[in-house]
């Protein structure tokens, strides 16, 4: 799905004015039905550390085309750059500059991802230099030419490079399921999660609850869940029930009609999920709402609609199912919520919503403390997604906004749905408390 000009920018007319007038010109993004292999390459490993080694050594498992540093003719198209030994700000430059000569020969919808540690407050210049990572990737974001991304993963001390979570995240960040991820630092806090033995059904043989999943970005994450093995219990309004039965029906799901706000729909989910034996390994909590006035003109009935949907009802169902007497969750849980763009960088006429998406990442940051060895709990903040929910917005600010990120373009269903497969899998145990933004490096906020 393409946006009239995005398809004007590629028609006969179009293309030769693009380039003259400089107007934004916005790639083709592969997705991963276009290309299923997990790395474009040839794929080049920086780096000098064993760390570096262990990485080069992985992906030559997946059957990469690895290489140490790069040749002089040969185009490349993605690039691991491996920053785990960095000591003070004068080392970076040292692994990073041989890239700087190699942006142009990048291939279309190529990657590059760092994997570096994050600060710990215990040394002033190692410090430094690992926080300066944040910024040197933020960058290539904005400077990644023709569909291509680069993100960064910060892993804690202690966590060896071939970790789960590690090696989830560095397969995620280099397919085309990051399509619209640009400009992101994911952190991998424990070493906890199992790779799956099948990297095309990391779910299979688990069970997921997707809220709010009749349409818009709840139809999609279904779809692609399914699609990556799982058995999905779909929970929509009564009031969605047709939509809701259709995605079902296609996907061979269960589903349930339920207000999320209701005050029972904790010990409904739960008397539901008892009487047909499911135990949950995935909660999706997607259901979501805006009631968008100007704080000036805000009133409470569309103040607290936002606040019930997007974040009481969250808290309310974990903590029903996790307190639950009943075994309706498995012993690894993974919790997905839908945070927004809005609540990182507040947005005009959103205070109601923003003060709902900042809370969902609070929430789940507390939540994945909470569940400890059970589990984990991110979000992910979706940016300008083209939904019904967007095609609200009117015409000229929904212009600028489908524009203001670094693949000036709006980021579709499916890309949200990806990032929250992958959140889902059980490799993914060692990301804790994360929020993953999927704006295509929107300009707003960090
Ligand atoms: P949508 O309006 O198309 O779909 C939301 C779904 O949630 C609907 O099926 C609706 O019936 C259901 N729902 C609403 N209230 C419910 C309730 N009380 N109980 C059960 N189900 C309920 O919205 P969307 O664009 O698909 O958004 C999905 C999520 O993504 C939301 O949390 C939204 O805030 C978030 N998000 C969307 C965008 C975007 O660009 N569309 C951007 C950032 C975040």
């Amino acid at each position: 799905m393409t946006d009239a000009y995005t398809r004007f920018t590629r028609s006969p007319l179009g293309r030769p004015l693009v380039k003259r007038t400089g107007l934004p010109n916005p790639p083709r993004l592969p997705r991963h039905a276009d290309r299923p292999q997990p790395v474009l390459g040839p794929v080049v490993v920086l780096g000098a550390s064993p760390g570096a080694d262990e990485v080069a050594a992985l992906l030559l498992d997946w059957g990469a085309d690895v290489r140490r540093r790069f040749e002089e003719t040969s185009t490349v198209g993605s690039v691991v750059v491996v920053l785990d030994d960095l000591a003070k700000p004068a080392d970076l430059g040292t692994t990073v500059l041989p890239l700087a000569g190699a942006m142009r020969s990048l291939l279309p919808g190529s990657r590059v991802v760092t994997i570096s540690r994050p600060p710990t407050g215990e040394d002033l210049a190692r410090d430094a230099v690992r926080g300066g990572v944040e910024g040197f990737v933020r960058t290539l974001g904005h400077e990644m030419r023709k569909g291509g991304t680069a993100n960064g993963i910060q892993v804690a001390d202690g966590v060896p490079l071939t970790a789960p979570g590690v090696v989830s995240t560095l397969r995620f960040l280099l397919s085309a399921r990051s399509a619209f991820v640009d400009g992101q630092i994911v952190g991998v806090a424990r070493q906890d999660g199992a790779l799956p033995e099948d990297w095309e059904r990391p779910l299979a043989g688990r069970t997921a609850l997707v809220t709010g999943a009749a349409r818009g970005i709840g139809a999609a994450i279904s779809r692609t869940l399914a699609g990556l093995g799982a058995e999905l219990v779909l929970l929509d309004v009564p009031a969605s029930g047709s939509e809701l039965s259709g995605v079902a029906n296609e996907l061979r799901a269960t589903p349930l009609q339920l207000d999320v706000t209701s005050a029972q729909a904790g010990d409904r989910v739960i008397a539901f999920l008892r009487e047909r034996g499911i135990v949950l390994d995935v909660l999706v909590l997607n259901a979501g709402i805006t009631r968008d006035k100007m704080f000036a003109n805000m009133t409470a009935d569309r103040w607290d609609a936002v606040i019930a949907v997007n974040i009481s009802s969250q808290i309310a169902l974990a903590e029903a199912l996790l307190s639950s007497d009943e075994p309706v969750v498995g012993s690894d849980l993974r919790v997905v919520s839908l945070a927004s763009t809005s609540g990182i960088a507040g947005n005009r006429g959103q205070a109601n919503y923003a003060t709902s998406k900042a809370g969902v990442m609070a929430f789940v940051d507390a939540l994945a403390r909470r569940l400890g060895e059970r589990g984990t709990a991110n979000a992910v903040a979706p940016g300008f997604i083209e939904t019904d929910m967007t095609a609200k917005i009117p015409p000229l600010q929904r212009e600028i906004a489908r524009r203001a990120n670094s693949l000036q373009q709006g980021g579709l269903p499916l890309d949200v749905a990806e990032t929250i497969g992958f959140l889902a899998s059980p490799g993914a145990g060692g990301v804790r408390g994360q929020t993953v933004r999927v704006c295509g490096q929107n300009l707003v906020g960090r």
